[in-house]
């Protein structure tokens, strides 16, 4: 049996995969088991921050799976601290949680903010809202905090106490907040599965200020636009606000999974021995690798973020197409159906990815300007 074969005979069918089967990467480009070469404007869904098998990052796992793998939390390890120091120190935030994905980040912020509740208003101050057409993962709690039906129905009873608020309804948040006894607001700044739909920094700033008002704990989930992504290290950076909790994963450790929950002052102390813990969590490798693609995320990279993002907004507003988003996480509204759309790409070597009825780009933050133009002909000729 060939790949496809083996993988249709073998793995369970929760993936609908495209008719291709990667076999090696380099920095934005890839190739198939046939040899045709792709432009990947995906990077994994927004986790190879450095594109393919990057050479600085690919030294830094592989010294450190050569020095140490893994240890359990039982002791103390250097990457992992040092990984937790850089990001507090970039952030302002006073302590962090490593896990190893993005649901599991959520899952660690949502038992946050509800100990933090119990111990400060009362353990029946449970609720925490998300905003409908949010994504928050696919365990049972971080499903029932991701504000759409179509991924609850038959997985039923979820995690009780969660409740949806519109995005950028600044009067029913309000209303939502008076009216139930709230531990936290979870938000994307830009909601990423949920169709790239940027908020408005009104309502961000709302919700910290509902937060602050209320003593309610402010959550950022910033799996998909944290780590350099939207042009800022963190999206939150963008809006004018400082959250008491941020989530993140995906593009972290730039291709090896990481999860981290960064605490601010506020919720530091909140989680205290054996109220959390994960056997993976800050594995040395992964916090090697992390530490390997934070240190590279200076203003000046950050800023040609930015000005790609800026590019490809540009090119694809003048042919006509409707562009939303932030920095380098870009959704385009289309004309055709966007499966038709990807198909094409895909046929003339781009890969792209779709959220609900948008064309959306996650390319690797480093794409060299050239592979950047090509793709966004491809992309602008698959879209007329
Ligand atoms: C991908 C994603 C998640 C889930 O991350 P996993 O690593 O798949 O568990 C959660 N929140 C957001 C915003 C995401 O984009």
């Amino acid at each position: 049996m060939n790949i496809k074969q083996t993988d249709e005979r073998y793995i369970a069918h929760t993936y609908q995969r495209f008719d291709v089967a990667i076999v090696k990467g380099k920095g934005s480009l890839c190739w198939d088991d046939s040899g045709k070469e792709y432009i990947d404007m995906t990077s994994g869904i927004g986790v190879n921050a450095f594109g393919y098998s990057d050479p600085v990052w690919a030294q830094a796992v592989a010294q450190q799976a050569e020095l140490l793998q893994h240890t359990s939390n039982l002791y103390y390890t250097a990457p992992c601290a040092e990984l937790a120091e850089i990001l507090c120190t970039r952030t302002g935030m006073e302590k962090v949680f490593f896990s190893n994905s993005g649901a599991e980040a959520n899952e660690c912020a949502v038992k946050l903010a509800r100990k933090y509740a119990a111990d400060h208003k009362g353990a029946e101050y449970y609720n925490i809202i998300t905003l409908n057409k949010s994504f928050h993962g696919r365990t049972l709690t971080t499903l029932a905090a991701t504000g759409q039906d179509a991924f609850h129905e038959k997985f039923t009873p979820l995690t009780e106490g969660f409740l949806y608020a519109e995005p950028n309804d600044i009067a029913g948040l309000e209303k939502l907040v008076s009216e139930n006894k709230v531990a936290g607001i979870l938000i994307e700044t830009v909601q990423g599965e949920g169709g790239v739909n940027a908020l408005t920094p009104d309502f961000v700033q709302a919700v910290e200020h509902v937060c602050h008002e209320n003593d309610i704990i402010f959550m950022v989930d910033e799996v998909q636009t944290g780590n350099g992504r939207t042009g800022k290290l963190y999206s939150y950076m963008h809006f004018g606000v400082q959250p008491d909790v941020v989530s993140t994963a995906k593009g972290l450790a730039g291709g090896l999974p990481m999860g981290a929950t960064l605490m601010g002052g506020k919720v530091a102390d909140v989680l205290s021995y054996g109220d959390h813990g994960s056997t993976f969590g800050g594995n040395p490798v992964c916090a090697a690798a992390a530490v390997s693609v934070l240190s590279r995320m200076d203003d000046a990279f950050l800023s040609q973020v930015a000005e790609k993002g800026a590019y490809i907004r540009s090119r694809v507003e003048e042919a006509g197409f409707a562009v939303s988003g932030l920095g380098l996480m870009i959704g385009i509204k289309t004309e055709k159906p966007v499966s038709e759309v990807l198909m094409k790409c895909m046929e003339n070597g781009v890969l792209c990815l779709s959220a609900k009825e948008k064309l959306r780009l996650l390319p690797p933050l480093n794409i060299p300007t050239e592979q950047l133009a090509k793709a966004v002909d491809v992309i602008i000729e698959a879209l007329k």
